[in-house]
Parts: structure tokens; sequence; C-alpha cells
């Protein structure tokens, strides 16, 4: 499967403001030297040496992860702002797909907010199934699609094929992927999500305040955590922050180097960054994950940050 992240910001959008990119600005034009502007191939070399959070961002939209298994149809969990990118980019694909199947972890805004903006739900030519183990999937998203919140309305101008189904206890196919679900501990109710393939599995985990119960060792944790190849995981706070908002419904990246390491997942990605940090301190966040697991001993693990735009192949 591939796995794309279309947003990976959490509660809010958060566009790049002017002082950032002008600090970014100012940050490379300090580093370059003559030399690096000598030809083109060695300003290609310069701008490929700087770091990522200057010659690069994380992204501003809200949480959207493209899923797309070897066989079958396109699984998108969560539309958020970044599902309006993703629809954007397939109106300009030569084989655009033409079934959807998007699954939610829950309702909050930052989850939601780009639905109406997703094309293929217009598209008479497209299937869009919605799925939530929460019932009234169907009332739950059309109320935020009407007057005055929005000009159209989901009953009167989705002209696609929408299906809404409320999720079971057991597993679901589609295609080659097999997709289970497992509820976390955020404020009015979330779930996640592990969807597995040719004995490969993704695990998507957001919006998440972990407990001591999620590391326990039970068959069902580990079913639902254990052994996955990729592990989004809502890893919005540092420890201090995460302290100071108990109860918020979020994690800190140290605690999910914890929750990788007791799980065993061998690749984890932070998701669901905090509006308030800039691309700056996320990437510090990223190498206080990195030395954390390494001083666990955990030699295995690899962090990276969920970044727009970025494709994981698993
Ligand atoms: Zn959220
Ligand atoms: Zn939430």
């Amino acid at each position: 499967m591939i796995i794309k992240i279309w947003g990976a910001r959490g509660s809010r959008p958060t566009p790049v403001h002017c002082e950032q990119v002008q600090s970014k600005i100012s940050s490379v034009v300090q580093r370059i030297q003559a030399r690096d502007t000598a030809s083109p191939q060695a300003r290609e070399r310069f701008l490929a040496s700087l770091p990522p959070w200057l010659f690069g961002t994380v992204g501003g939209n809200t949480a959207c992860v493209e899923v797309t298994p070897r066989e079958g149809p396109t699984i998108i969990i969560d539309a958020g702002s970044g599902i309006a990118e993703l629809s954007a980019a397939m109106s300009q694909r030569t084989n655009p797909r033409h079934e959807f199947h998007i699954f939610f972890t829950h309702f909050h805004y930052d989850h939601v907010q780009g639905l109406p903006f997703f094309g293929p739900a217009y598209n008479p030519d497209c299937s869009v199934h919605f799925y939530s183990p929460l019932a009234d999937v169907r009332q739950t998203l059309s109320a935020h699609m009407r007057h005055p919140y929005f000009p159209v309305t989901m009953e009167e101008k989705m002209g696609g094929n929408l299906f809404f189904h409320q999720l079971q206890n057991d597993t679901l196919q589609l295609g080659s992927a097999v997709i289970r679900h497992r509820e976390l501990n955020h404020p009015g109710r979330g779930w996640g999500y592990r969807i597995e393939e040719d004995n490969k599995a993704f695990v998507h985990a957001s919006d998440v305040e972990l407990l001591e119960s999620d590391f326990e060792k039970s068959d069902a944790n580990s079913a639902f955590f254990g052994n996955s190849d990729i592990l989004i995981l809502d890893t919005q706070y540092t420890l201090g922050e995460a302290i100071e908002k108990f109860n918020w419904g979020h994690s800190s990246f140290s605690l999910g180097v914890d929750f990788a390491t007791a799980w065993d997942a061998r690749r984890l990605y932070l998701f669901h960054h905090e509006p308030l940090y800039d691309d700056a301190k996320i990437h510090k966040n990223l190498q206080l994950a990195r030395w954390y697991a390494q001083r666990l001993g955990n030699l295995d693990l690899e962090v990276y940050i969920s970044q727009e735009g970025m494709e994981i192949e698993l």
C-alpha cells in the first residue's frame, strides 16, 4: 500500500506566517557563500544542503491521510482541510479514481472541514462511502454542510453516489486491505484504524491522549497496536505541555516514542502537529524524539515527521 499525507496539522489549519517566511529567507541568505552561486549545480547543491525546516514545511492543512492498497479502491482517513488538496490533485490525474472510502476517526472540525471541498462527492460518476463506528454518520456530516455555515447542502448538491456505514466490531475488507478500528481516549470519543495488507500493518492513531491502559499487554491491545510497520500517532505536544493540557485529548512526542517502543512499531510518524509550533520547533521535537528513542535503547525505531505531500510505501 501507499500512504500519502495530505494534512498533518491538528486542531486548526496553520498557514505559514509572513514573518516565518521572512525568517526562513533571512536564515538562508546568511548561509550562502560566494561559491554556492558559482554555477547552477552549485546552487542546487546549496539548496539540497539546507535543513528541511528552512527549505520546506510540514504544511498547514488539517488531518487527511490517503491509503492506496495494492488492489481495490482509495481509502481515506479523515476529511480535514487536506482532503481539498487531495481532491484538486485527483482532478489533475490522467486516470482519476471513481471509488472512495472515507473513514472518520471522529467529527471534530479539523477532521471534517475539508469535506465540502471534496469534488468526487459532487460527481455522479463517483461513489463515496463514509464510515464511522457511530450511528448517524449521514446526519452528522450533513449537519455541518448547511446554511448559514456553508452555501450548499449535502442532500441537494452532493450528486455523487454516497453511502453511509456504521462500523461494527468485525473487520472490513476492501480489495487487498483489511481494516479494523478501536476506540481511543479523546473527548467526545474517537477511533483509531489498523490497515493490513500482505502481512504489513499500518496503524493510524489520532486523535488520542494515551492512557496507561493503552500500554497493557492484553490480547486486544496487541492485536491492534502490536508490530506495526507504520504508526501515525497524535504527538501534538511536548511532555510539559501534555501535562499542562491534561484531558485535552492529545499526546506528547516522548510518550509517542514510549508507545512505539512498547508495541514494537518499526516507523513512527509524528502527527497532529500543534498549530502554535513552527517548522523549526516541530523539527526540534523530531530530533528530541530520535534522541529519546536512542536513550531508551530502541535503535530499531525510525522516527519521522508526517509532512504534507509525503508518500510512504509499505
Ligand atoms: Zn484533531
Ligand atoms: Zn479531536
